[in-house]
């Protein structure tokens, strides 16, 4: 049967001389892995859509496994992420972390638009890593590991000053800050946008700036969670890291 889907290409791998598998998130299907026959040769009429990041229209021949790329149409190649090594850099962090707690053919169109709007804001020129932290906070609602930002994660006070504990789960007040020596302190500025982050909707970014101080410990913070709550190791980290050394 042919289908045809809006997506996005998150993953990309050879197969054979000419062939390459592409796993497009989609809006429709969620995660779907197609074969594009023929997209290593430079004269295929697949082989510009069968890029990574590009954003565009698919049909494909659905089989009992695999689907069979027929045709591609970009909406947008998102050049101005593929010129720029850093926002490459992110863009491949993201789309791996979205592959890692997203299942094949599980559709879910608000994951969906909010890729898009990443990839999107990321494109314009928004800052790289207060997208990144957004998307952080999103994919790890979505692996159902939550950090709890909207108050105490003890004893759930919401006034107060606030500092941030691995081990309970989110932020911790005042009075609780005994029960996690190794609490990490924070700015009220880098609690609030922990929350903000936590539920907000791309479409309200606009020109948000952070001083370096404060997305240092918000950074710190997410990097933390993920490294000691969510099992998973990312290959596009280590670059991602390396290059901002180099900044
Ligand atoms: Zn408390």
């Amino acid at each position: 049967m042919l289908q045809k889907v809006e997506g996005i290409v998150i993953r990309k791998v050879d197969y054979g001389e000419t062939n390459v598998i592409l796993t497009l998130f989609t809006r429709e299907k969620g995660k779907i892995g197609v074969m594009a026959r023929g997209a290593k040769k430079p004269k295929s009429r697949l082989s510009s859509v069968a890029q990574l990041f590009t954003y565009g229209h698919f049909v494909y021949q659905q089989g009992r496994g695999l689907g069979t790329l027929n045709q591609g149409e970009i909406i947008d190649s998102f050049r101005g992420i593929k010129e720029d090594l850093f926002k490459t850099a992110y863009c491949a962090y993201m789309i791996e972390f979205l592959d890692k707690v997203t299942e094949e053919q599980n559709p879910q169109p608000y994951l969906f638009e909010h890729l898009w709007q990443s990839l999107h804001q990321l494109d314009e020129g928004a800052d790289p890593e207060v997208i990144t932290f957004i998307f952080e906070m999103k994919m790890l609602r979505q692996a159902g590991i939550g950090p709890q930002v909207d108050h105490c994660a003890n004893c759930g006070r919401t006034e107060g000053e606030f500092s941030f504990s691995i081990r309970e789960g989110g932020l911790l007040c005042e009075r609780c800050s005994h029960l996690d020596p190794n609490r990490i302190p924070l700015s009220q500025p880098a609690a609030r946008l922990l929350r903000l982050f936590y539920h907000f909707d791309l479409n309200r970014l606009g020109n948000i700036s952070l001083k370096k101080q404060t997305k240092d410990q918000i950074r710190f913070v997410l990097t933390t969670y993920i490294d000691e709550n969510s099992g998973m190791v990312f290959k596009s980290k280590k670059f991602l890291n390396q290059l901002n050394k180099f900044e």
